[in-house]
């Protein structure tokens, strides 16, 4: 017993030094992943309930150092932590204008609109809101095209500092998302506060639609009450024709997920968009 409970002590103190050491690794490795253009953007198509045509695109980022790739979901918490979500987060910004400017060069209104990700921590940077100015300013980026998610725990976080960046944001013309919603506990009133146009349905409520009756029932009450707000609807990792036919039977407006297509290279996108014959 004695042996055993050592063994878990040895185990356990193993994994808390992996944990640190890939931390520490990580953040070193993130210093240089700009300049060294180890960063690259990979686009999901975000496909609308009329005839599947796709009408946006969610910029998800990912990080090849020279020893491989590592996932967001390890590196951008650790990015948060460090500060060094501040410069990618930037990056990200700009690879979101660029594709925005180079769509709408190639498809005119057709265009599909470019959705990029926002960590709590850069709301919180005092710079932001002139630095995505002036990159909107320097890429000639229509910004009404162009989409801020922002986790829905994030918001919630401090929701008065943050309306007061939301509503600076939106003055640039930018469109805001709620992203995981209902994964966080704040009411649909609290949201009406912030200016917002969009919410994406949380994956692990989509997940459970077609075998877990409270998912079914939260999913219906949440897209109900986004339509009633005006909001547009998009629910996120759609995998199953099954989960796909209860959201549009709910009133569901978008959809996002594997069951349509994975996150893809840029020209792969551009590929998928000029055989999208229908315009
Ligand atoms: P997220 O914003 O909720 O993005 C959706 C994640 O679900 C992506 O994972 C996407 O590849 C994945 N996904 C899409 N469809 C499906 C599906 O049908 N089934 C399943 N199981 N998964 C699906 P990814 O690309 O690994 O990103 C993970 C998270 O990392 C993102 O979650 C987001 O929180 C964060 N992230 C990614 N790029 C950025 C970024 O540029 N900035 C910030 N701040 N966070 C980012
Ligand atoms: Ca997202
Ligand atoms: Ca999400
Ligand atoms: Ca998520």
């Amino acid at each position: 017993l004695k042996q055993k409970g050592r063994d878990g002590w040895q185990f356990f103190n193993d994994y808390q030094h992996h944990q640190a050491l890939q931390r520490l690794n990580v953040t070193l490795g993130l210093r240089g992943a700009i300049e060294n253009q180890e960063l690259q953007a990979r686009f999901q198509p975000i496909l609308s309930s009329d005839r599947g045509r796709i009408v946006g695109a969610e910029l998800l980022l990912r990080w090849f150092p020279p020893q491989g790739e590592v996932s967001p979901a390890v590196f951008i918490p650790i990015a948060e932590m460090s500060g060094a979500i501040l410069p990618i987060g930037l990056w990200v910004f700009r690879a979101g204008c660029l594709a925005e400017v180079e769509w709408r060069r190639r498809w005119g209104t057709h265009a599909p609109y470019v959705s990029v990700n926002l960590s709590a921590r850069q709301l919180s940077d005092e710079s932001l809101v002139d630095d995505m100015s002036r990159v909107l300013r320097e890429t000639e980026a229509d910004p009404s095209r162009i989409v801020l998610e922002v986790t829905e725990t994030a918001l919630m976080a401090d929701i008065d500092a943050n309306l007061l960046v939301l509503r600076r944001l939106a003055d640039l013309g930018l469109r805001l998302a709620v992203d995981d919603f209902g994964t966080g506990y704040s009411s649909l009133a609290q949201l009406t506060r912030l200016p917002v146009s969009i919410l994406k349905i949380d994956r692990a409520f989509v997940d459970g639609i077609e075998t877990r009756h409270e998912s079914r029932a939260v999913v219906r009450a949440v897209i109900g009450l986004g339509r009633s707000l005006g909001l547009t609807l998009v629910a996120e990792g759609v995998e199953t024709q099954g989960q796909h036919l209860e959201l549009l039977n709910g009133g569901c407006g978008l959809f996002q997920g594997y069951l349509f297509h994975a996150p893809m290279k840029p020209e792969d996108f551009v590929r998928l968009m000029d055989a999208q014959s229908d315009f």
